[in-house]
């Protein structure tokens, strides 16, 4: 699933083709990926929109409209882009939502498996959603302390903790093993174990790390695609995601795999985490 960096991505590259732009309708290939909203409410809403924003929260691509949102979740196989037409064939097949915009061109959400989702909020949804979700890494108003307080307060694994998106949004799996690994923390470790400088510094990896894999535009290991439809750089520059068996960067001991801690995969070194 695309975390915090590739959905970025692609928002930052989509943004200078959306702006402005005024979606002429919209057509929907399946109801199954809406939460919500119905097609026809979502197919009406969309008629003559004008498009003011494209912005992230947490793992989200958030278009805004007139005095609504449209709320992009997409999941593993999904991807959001603006392409010429006519569209490919592979492209059409795919495609969930077609939004012809009015300068000829066209936003697509592409989703071969539909695990992701589509929700139109108006502004008290939005607030609502917006509430729910936890801080963001790289907002500088985010303080290490306050972070520290919120693990210290759960006793369940740091690793679950930091993917928690209450405590903080846009880590998923891929970069809470970097971070973890980066900061030297066991991933198994209860968050009330967690010492204030613990805290501080796997804050300090957290935003380091989404901040280099955001320069990179993302980690594609499967089937993230970037805004222009290429792979991102990131997933070269993992440390431990993807290497279970394979030596430490740092000591050379070989990576443990585990499926033991929130039945994602933890990939850690036993030597450099503690
Ligand atoms: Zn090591």
């Amino acid at each position: 699933m695309p975390e915090l960096p590739e959905v970025e991505t692609i928002v930052r590259d989509l943004r200078p083709s959306l702006v402005g732009r005024t979606i002429l309708r919209a057509a929907l290939s399946h109801d199954d990926v809406l939460r919500g909203v119905s097609r026809r409410t979502l197919v009406s809403r969309l008629r003559g929109a004008t498009i003011h924003e494209v912005t992230r929260r947490a793992k989200h691509a958030i278009v805004r409209l007139d005095g609504r949102r449209l709320v992009i979740q997409p999941g593993m196989t999904g991807s959001l882009m603006v392409q010429d037409l006519p569209l490919a064939e592979r492209e059409r097949r795919y495609a969930v939502l077609q939004a012809p915009l009015d300068d000829g061109r066209i936003l697509l959400y592409h989703d071969v498996r539909r695990l992701g989702t589509l929700l139109l909020l108006d502004e008290a949804g939005w607030e609502r959603y917006d509430r729910e979700l936890g801080p963001e890494p790289l907002d500088p108003a985010l303080n290490a302390e306050a972070f520290g307080r919120s693990l210290r307060r759960s006793r369940q694994a740091v690793k679950k903790l930091i993917m928690d998106q209450r405590v903080i949004v846009g880590v998923g799996n891929i970069y809470a093993n970097e971070a973890l690994f980066a900061s030297g923390i066991d991933p198994s470790r209860a968050g009330d174990r967690i010492t204030p400088d613990e805290a501080a510094l796997l804050l300090r990896e957290i935003r380091r790390i989404l901040q280099a894999a955001i320069m990179a535009r993302g980690s594609t290991v499967r089937d993230y695609r970037t805004g222009t439809g290429d792979p991102g750089g990131f997933q070269f520059a993992l440390d431990v995601y993807g290497r279970g068996g394979e030596p430490c960067v740092r000591c050379g001991t070989r990576l443990t795999e585990t499926h033991l801690i929130d039945a994602r995969t933890t990939v850690l070194c036993h030597r450099c985490q503690a």
